[in-house]
């Protein structure tokens, strides 16, 4: 295996990408094989859009734990938040961004309200295309369960 397979951390991808080689520096730029969101991404898999830029989309959890629960996105694959501040700040920051558009959108940015980057098995990540829950609506706990 080429050093271009590994990401900026020397870790190689968790995943197999279906496009076959990643950009270096970049992740992957196209969908992951047995990838939800890179599903919902392409379309092959439903989901109830609220904000899309070139290189990002937010869309409603299917499971929502408050009165808006949106999950934004990088379209690009990366499998946890590391991985994705590593290979490209500029995307996070743009993922960042639009958490912050959705708040304002759902009329929760003033009230307050959560982002959370589930990293990890331990910490409750079951969906490892790199998601913002951006959670709002109702007075939020401290600690997190
Ligand atoms: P994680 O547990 O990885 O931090 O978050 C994954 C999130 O994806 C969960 O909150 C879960 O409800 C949501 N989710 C799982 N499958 C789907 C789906 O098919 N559509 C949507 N919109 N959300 C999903
Ligand atoms: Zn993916």
């Amino acid at each position: 295996m080429s050093s271009q397979h590994l990401n900026d951390i020397g870790h190689e991808p968790a995943v197999e990408g279906v496009c076959g080689e990643s950009s270096p520096g970049r992740g992957y730029d196209c969908a992951v094989a047995d990838c939800l969101f890179c599903k919902i991404i392409a379309g092959d898999i439903p989901a109830e859009r609220v904000a899309e830029s070139s290189r990002t989309l937010a869309f409603r959890d299917i499971n929502p734990q408050a009165p808006t629960h949106v999950l934004v996105i990088p379209k690009d694959h990366y499998p946890d938040l590391a991985s994705l501040a590593s290979s490209d700040a500029g995307l996070l920051a743009e993922v960042a961004l639009q958490a912050q558009q959705v708040a304002d959108a759902e009329g929760i940015a003033t009230s307050g309200y959560r982002v959370v980057f589930n990293t990890g098995a331990e910490a409750g990540q079951t969906v490892f295309h790199v998601h913002a829950h951006v959670l709002g609506g109702r007075r939020m706990a401290w600690p997190p369960g």
